[in-house]
């Protein structure tokens, strides 16, 4: 882990235990690097809040890392005892999630909850300080500050998700993890927030790990991207490589899925539907999608391959050696 990484994720495996029993997240591998926003996109179902709540250390009771490590801000995180992990929460890396009607106490008003947390991780600071800061922190996510003492369902969807924002970021994590933070906002709202939180990670220098299923989103804001489908990350690389030639059949099929917010062009979807996590296909899990299958896709699961020098990576067998390639045809 360089000085450069914030995150390291290696070989993660999820299983969810049933019956059936689900491995919802497969060999999981990538890195955050420091004041970097990380995109993570795929389809419902292909396993990016399972990955999340992994990383967060927020799986429910029936779910359990079975195979990897995640090292964070130097720690080996899987291994912190969960006292010393509720120590880091807020502190080093906090959570906005989809819902923030859900996530915010519906009887506590917005200050009291902002101030509860910085009380809790920093007890020497004065009630007065923390309130002073509840208000600074609305103000700079643009709420008007006088809706310190508002209850959630007395702000709009926008105000409250800037509000969980203000509180994600009220002890100045390294990390902050946005789970599908706009997507039950109108596009309007969305392109606000969107531009704020760029904004505000420019200035405090955090890293945001960005979950959406929105491709043309994640290529407007994102640094890096990673591509999950059906549990697996089958593609990460830069914005820019991805929006100038994805790799992966599926990344390509996601992008063209999504109107661009760069030009004009004609939608065309992905055919088919994810495969069921109890029985995944064998081979390339996308393989009874991919309008560019081998016929060794069928059976035979693709390694990750390295495409380029900034560690562009995907896993897809147009990318074997050309002999791999030659001996198998494609169909
Ligand atoms: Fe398509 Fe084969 Fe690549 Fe899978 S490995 S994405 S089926 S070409």
């Amino acid at each position: 882990m360089s000085q450069q990484e914030l995150l390291t994720v290696e070989g993660l495996s999820v299983t969810y235990y049933g019956p059936p029993d689900v491995e919802a997240v497969h060999e999981a591998s990538f890195d955050v690097r420091r004041g970097e926003i990380f995109g993570l996109a795929g389809e419902s179902g292909c396993g990016k809040t399972t990955l999340i709540a992994a990383l967060t250390r927020l799986l429910p009771d029936n779910g359990a890392v079975t195979a990897g490590r995640i090292m964070f801000a130097g720690a080996d995180w899987l291994k912190l005892p969960p006292s010393e992990v509720d120590a880091w929460r807020w502190r080093k890396i906090s959570l906005v999630s989809q819902s923030a009607m859900n996530s915010l106490n519906p009887v506590i008003s917005v200050g009291e909850q902002i101030v509860d947390a910085i009380l809790a991780h920093q007890p020497q600071t004065s009630k007065r300080e923390a309130w002073d800061r509840a208000r600074a922190l609305l103000r700079m996510v643009e709420v008007d500050p006088k809706h310190v003492h508002s209850y959630a369902h007395e702000l709009s969807g926008g105000m409250r998700q800037r509000a969980m924002i203000a509180m994600a970021l009220a002890l100045e994590p390294d990390l902050v993890v946005m789970d599908e933070p706009t997507t039950a906002l109108d596009v309007v709202v969305q392109a606000q927030i969107i531009h704020q939180v760029r904004t505000l990670q420019e200035q405090l220098g955090f890293s945001v790990i960005f979950v959406t299923h929105d491709m043309s989103l994640l290529l407007s804001i994102a640094d890096r991207i990673a591509i999950m489908y059906a549990g697996e990350i089958v593609e990460v690389g830069s914005r820019e490589r991805l929006n100038r030639e994805a790799a992966h059949p599926y990344t390509r099929g996601l992008i063209e899925s999504f109107p661009s917010v760069f030009e004009r062009k004609s939608r065309v979807g992905i055919p088919g539907a994810p495969p069921s996590m109890v029985t995944p296909p064998p081979g390339c899990r996308f393989h009874l999608r991919c309008p560019a299958r081998l016929t060794m896709c069928d059976t035979v699961v693709p390694e990750e391959r390295v495409l380029d020098a900034a560690g562009h990576r995907v896993r897809c067998h147009l990318y074997d050696s050309v002999e791999a390639i030659g001996q198998n045809g494609r169909n």
